[in-house]
């Protein structure tokens, strides 16, 4: 085998994506295993294309048990029609589908975390291959990238869209721009704990206005949340001048992350009790939550303090928390 194979990706689309009008169709990726020996994964893709105009790459189920960007995803890809786009849009509802389809956040084929998988390889696990299709397939058709987030099974998060402070300042302020026209409640300068091969971080790197939203959590949705990411979806669309129908703008409050001042994590494992719920204010050194030992009775909890000023956008979900969770995100009103 030759350099050339080695790089390309087994996965095969069933779209063309220089075609005109809408497809349905799949990523097939070969996954060989105990009950089908030329199996694969077909993991659910839409492409529409009206004319000239830029792309728009839309993705959810990055984590499997996260569930407003599937919801909107899967209801977009049923509900726009070609005439109401200017360009072209790339729907992947579920990117890691085997993860998807387990509910869980990592894959249960491979338990790799596609966002921490990026820029993948073509020869590695079924998550690597995934994330490899995107880094040398979609990305680069990709003028604007809209990944959607929620907190999973264990984080909730308030309601928001974000991008990252970046290097190249008219990268960031148009990426700032979609931001806001997704109109969620919140809108965030996102800082992240680990950025290492985040599909985030990939898409920055290869120059592509990035956006991503964190939406609630618990592994479920709400009407509300879900609401608000079928709504935010088409308004980029629409600032990106991809989408022709009427949107529905909404005022939305801006929070920043300054530094890891804004993460706590738990140092002792127990039965966490929440001292504040999301979106309330909290002062610097404010205990937010109290961590009870649970190995016996007559123990004083442990304190979790906020290290600045802000409110509180993220909560460790579960009532049990381990040594090393994060427990509370703090983020500074702007
Ligand atoms: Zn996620």
């Amino acid at each position: 085998m030759n350099d050339t194979q080695l790089r390309r990706s087994p996965i095969m689309p069933t779209v063309d994506f220089s075609a005109e009008g809408i497809q349905h169709g799949f990523l097939r990726l070969p996954y060989s295993r105990d009950d089908s020996a030329w199996g694969s994964v077909m993991i659910p893709i839409t492409v529409l294309k009206n004319g000239e105009g830029p792309t728009a790459l839309l993705t959810g189920g990055n984590h499997g048990d996260e569930y407003e960007g599937p919801i909107a995803l899967f209801d977009l890809a049923h509900t726009v029609r070609v005439q109401d786009v200017q360009g072209r849009v790339i729907i992947v509802p579920a990117m890691n589908y085997p993860a998807f389809l387990a509910g869980t956040r990592t894959s249960p084929i491979d338990k790799g975390n596609l966002n921490r998988s990026f820029p993948g390889r073509p020869d590695g696990t079924v998550t690597q291959k995934i994330a490899d299709y995107f880094q040398q397939e979609l990305l680069p058709l990709a003028d604007i990238v809209l990944d959607f987030h929620s907190g999973g099974k264990t984080l909730d998060f308030l309601p928001f869209c974000a991008a990252h402070v970046l290097l190249d300042k008219t990268q960031e302020a148009r990426s700032f721009e979609l931001v806001e026209a997704f109109s969620a409640p919140y809108s965030v300068k996102m800082l992240e704990i680990d950025a290492v091969g985040m599909y985030d971080t990939a898409a920055e790197e290869m120059g592509k206005i990035f956006i991503t939203t964190e939406l609630g959590g618990g592994g479920t949705a709400t009407a509300k949340s879900a609401g608000i990411a079928k709504r935010g979806v088409r308004n980029v669309l629409s600032k990106a001048g991809i989408f022709k129908g009427v949107v529905d703008l909404v005022q939305t409050q801006w929070l920043d992350m300054p530094d890891g001042d804004c993460f706590s994590f738990a140092e002792e494992a127990g039965l966490i009790e929440p001292l504040v719920d999301l979106g309330d204010a909290v002062r610097k050194g404010q205990v937010v939550a109290l961590i009870h030992p649970v190995g016996r009775t007559g123990e004083a909890p442990i304190r979790i303090s906020a290290k600045i000023d802000g409110l509180l956008c993220a909560r460790h979900f579960p009532g049990l928390i381990k040594a090393g969770d994060c427990s509370a995100v703090v983020a500074v009103t702007i």
